[in-house]
């Protein structure tokens, strides 16, 4: 094919806070904003990149591929992900691809993954590449994001992109690498709202929570938190020192709630799943300890504005944004009343998206 093009979504963590490292569970949805990339094969042996939201065009050599660095950084993530294609035995050849997004960068929506899924997406087209099982697609953009542009990231934001399904949530098993779609409740839409402090996840406090789950996984004589049950957990509190028993209770929590999740969502059980995000944002606030006053202060006005069903914070925190359930027919009045009451009481600009869940990456 001499020209395609491909359109890949964002998405949002549902709940599953932090169990990605911890082989455990998550729930998740693409959602309707999404990066779309148009491409053509050339004659010259080059890559050619350009981007709506960039003002340079960028030429990279195919054969050798160099990492960019400064304001070409961002075609890291297809340049990785034709380096990860060529390097499983893919021919490819010179192409010139063109990039737009309606997905904000940087916000926790994993535009990174999109603009991954797109590029492999588009490619596959291009080159009629033998890529028919989607799950080896998302690890070949998982690893593009790993090792070209150097962010350490689980699998989630790439699976999420490429399973996507519209009406439904994602269940990823991080163990089992299984994926399944779960109906969401049709009343209900994704408000994503914007803190207006990024998230700062390139801070210590990322690994330093990683480095305190695998110190009680260690402690507790498993592989991964993932084979801990609450009340195991429970009972072994003496072997823990506290923070770490607070970080695993977290992870530990979220996995049960994922779970019990699923039930809601089979039972059309909008309140129970509501209730369940509530639980997960003060267990992040008090166990993981990854919110930040804003989010804490959204969850908390969330909670008074009738329509919400449940709001926690989505992603890895410390910032970011967070995710509520609510009434779909009067989302875009609880968007208005949440920014006016976020800004009255914190004095911060955020920034609602009221998303509905999406198709995957086609
Ligand atoms: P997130 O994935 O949560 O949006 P990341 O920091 O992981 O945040 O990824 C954001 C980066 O992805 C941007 O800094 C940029 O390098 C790249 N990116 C995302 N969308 C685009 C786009 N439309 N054009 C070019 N680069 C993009
Ligand atoms: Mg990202």
């Amino acid at each position: 094919m001499q020209s395609a093009h491909s359109r890949a979504p964002g998405r949002v963590e549902l709940l599953g806070n932090h169990t990605d490292y911890n082989a455990g569970v998550i729930l998740s949805a693409a959602i309707n904003y999404a990066v779309t990339a148009a491409g053509e094969r050339i004659d010259e042996p080059v890559v050619r990149l350009t981007s709506a939201a960039y003002p340079q065009t960028i030429s990279v050599p195919l054969a050798g591929l160099a990492r960019q660095t400064g304001a070409a950084s961002w075609t890291n993530y297809p340049l990785g992900v034709v380096d990860c294609l060529q390097k499983e035995g893919f021919t490819l050849g010179g192409m010139q691809l063109r990039f737009a997004s309606d997905l904000p960068e940087g916000a926790g929506l994993s535009s990174s993954a999109a603009l991954e899924v797109a590029t492999a997406c588009l490619l596959k087209k291009l080159f009629a590449l033998d890529l028919a099982d989607p799950m080896h697609l998302a690890k070949i953009c998982r690893r593009a994001e790993n090792e070209f542009a150097g962010v350490s990231c689980g699998l989630l934001d790439q699976v999420s992109s490429v399973f996507g399904k519209a009406g439904h949530a994602i269940f990823l098993d991080c163990r089992s690498e299984e994926v399944s779609n779960l109906p969401l409740p049709a009343a209900a839409a994704l408000l994503v709202f914007q803190s207006g402090v990024p998230h700062r996840l390139a801070g210590g406090e990322y690994n330093e929570r990683r480095e305190q789950c695998f110190a009680a996984a260690t402690a507790l004589g498993v592989s991964a938190l993932r084979e801990i049950s609450g009340p195991q957990l429970a009972a072994t509190r003496a072997k823990l020192d506290s923070t770490v028993f607070r970080r695993a209770a977290h992870v530990v929590g979220e996995n049960e709630r994922v779970f019990a999740g699923i039930k809601c969502l089979q039972a059309g059980d909008v309140a129970g799943f509501g209730a369940l995000m509530f639980a997960s944002h003060e267990s992040s606030r008090t166990n993981f300890e990854n919110s930040t006053p804003e989010l804490d202060t959204l969850v908390e006005l969330a909670r008074a504005i009738p329509g919400v069903f449940g709001s926690r914070l989505t992603g890895g925190g410390f910032g970011g944004a967070t995710i509520s359930l609510v009434e779909k027919n009067r989302a875009p009045e609880i968007a208005a009343r949440l920014s006016a009451d976020y800004t009255a009481a914190s004095g911060h600009r955020g920034a609602p998206y009221i998303c509905t869940s999406a198709d995957g990456a086609a």
